[in-house]
């Protein structure tokens, strides 16, 4: 078995990347009965990581080499750390993490590069006292990379590990409170525990008695040494109703930001997903989705999923053609926050400046600017209401109304400018290219009920 233990190994070697290599397969280890070639694998979880992620590659070796089959056996004689904490794949408490999300599965670019590596290190040195705060819009992979480390540790019979979404971590929490056993809940917590993964925090906002037991949970776990993880939609600063103390101790994490993909990056993605499917999509194809869809990842991923489902639907091939078609239905189910954000990310590289800040109270020159733009961009370009509009650059609806009259009056007045925001217009509409240009008028202003400054 050893002579082709090592076959295995030297084709593994060949065939993957040097350090996936090393982390998964350098000390595999298989026997072989009727035929079918039988890994040996350290828990539950490892198995169904294997399967989903090389199932195919070793079905295909073990053929080559001319098994029947493979199958994968859970070890029976764990390891010494295994003995003490065994892994009990009923018990899902802190564990509910797909096997889909790893770091194979996670393209990276520019957008995501520096998230992508701070959470394997977490994975490859093993947790020790980190407090991690990874943000980002929706889509962009914080659950994929945080599962990752999840999943890359948990497969390597790594057991100390713990993943909630915070409405899970909640509803947890209630439940033993109700139980009255809050304490053992904490405890639980605190043993079982090296890493402690915590996913969508702004969902807290406002659950002020979960906030004040996440505080002190967060306290005790760093204070012992322990990695701390959060996910969240935004900068602890921007988020809603959360408690000064929980705040102060967020802002004292590495805040590492997940960006919208770039369209290399979206490229890449795409033929990816396609991939991973079993397709390879025309070069013509990924580049008009890339050009076309500039929204969150997950949006990439049904593009490609849809494509696929379409062209088998219809046996058809991928073209260009189905790909027009699919996109059309896809913009008019658009989400608003997509289209808002799309403006936003445009006037932040037209005026050099950071969503924060424009977003922000400075009253800096090209702030303000850069603010007005935006404004007078989401209502005439987007057609969002002044409701709307106020509600997210978080202003009065006056303020708005002021900003929106000076931008156009600034417009009407330097010729220079207005051309420069028209071709700023010129490239939103590449990427919305189902909006059409339409300007406001007055009596607009005065529907939604409002005075004009
Ligand atoms: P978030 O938690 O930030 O809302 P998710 O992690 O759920 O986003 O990602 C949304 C979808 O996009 C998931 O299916 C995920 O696998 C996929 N995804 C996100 N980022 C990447 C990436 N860099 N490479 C491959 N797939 C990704
Ligand atoms: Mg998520």
């Amino acid at each position: 078995m050893r002579k082709e233990i090592e076959y295995l190994k030297a084709r593994l070697k060949e065939l993957l990347p040097v350090n996936i290599y090393k982390v998964w397969f350098s000390d595999v280890k298989a026997f072989v009965k009727e035929n079918i070639l039988n890994f040996v694998v350290p828990n539950e979880f490892a198995k169904s990581w294997l399967k989903e992620n090389y199932g195919n590659l070793l079905q295909t070796l073990a053929q080559e080499m001319g098994y029947r089959g493979i199958d994968f056996i859970v070890s029976e004689t764990p390891k010494a750390e295994q003995l003490i904490l065994p892994y009990n794949p009923v018990e899902l408490f802190g564990r509910k993490i797909s096997p889909k999300y790893t770091f194979e599965n996670f393209v990276v670019g520019k957008c995501n590069e520096l998230a992508f590596k701070v959470c394997y290190r977490l994975f490859e040195e093993k947790p020790k006292g980190y407090f991690i705060y990874l943000y980002g819009n929706y889509g962009l992979g914080k659950t994929h990379l945080t599962q990752a480390v999840g999943n890359g540790l948990l497969a390597q019979g790594f057991d100390r590990v713990i993943y909630f979404t915070a409405q899970d971590f909640m509803s947890y929490l209630l439940k033993y409170l109700k139980a009255g056993q809050i304490e053992s809940f904490k405890e639980k917590i605190r043993q079982a525990c090296d890493l402690f993964l915590l996913d969508g925090i702004h969902f807290l906002a406002g659950k002020e008695f979960t906030q004040a037991e996440l505080s002190f949970l967060i306290d005790h776990l760093l204070d012992q040494g322990k990695t701390v993880v959060f996910t969240s939609l935004s900068l602890p600063q921007q988020l809603r109703d959360i408690d000064s103390s929980l705040r102060s101790r967020l802002n004292a994490s590495l805040l590492v930001r997940l960006n919208q993909p770039d369209f290399e990056t979206r490229k890449r993605i795409i033929r990816f997903k396609a991939k991973k499917s079993g397709y390879k999509f025309p070069s013509e194809v990924v580049d008009y989705l890339a050009r076309n869809l500039r929204g969150d990842i997950r949006q990439l991923e049904s593009a490609v999923i849809g494509l696929i489902a379409r062209a088998s639907l219809l046996k058809e091939p991928i073209t260009l053609e189905l790909a027009k078609e699919l996109l059309l239905e896809i913009s008019s189910e658009r989400t608003e926050t997509q289209e808002i954000e799309i403006i936003l990310e445009g006037v932040c590289k037209f005026f050099g400046v950071s969503r924060e800040e424009v977003l922000s109270t400075s009253r800096k020159k090209n702030l303000v600017l850069a603010r007005q733009a935006l404004i007078y961009l989401l209502k005439n370009f987007a057609q969002k209401s002044l409701k709307e509009i106020s509600a997210f650059v978080k202003k009065e609806h006056s303020t708005v109304i002021y900003h929106l009259k000076t931008f156009e009056r600034r417009l009407q007045e330097n010729r220079a400018f207005k051309m420069q925001i028209d071709f700023l217009l010129k490239e939103l509409s590449q990427e919305l290219p189902l909006r059409t240009e339409a300007s406001h008028t007055e009596e607009e202003l005065f529907e939604e009920g409002l005075e004009v400054k």
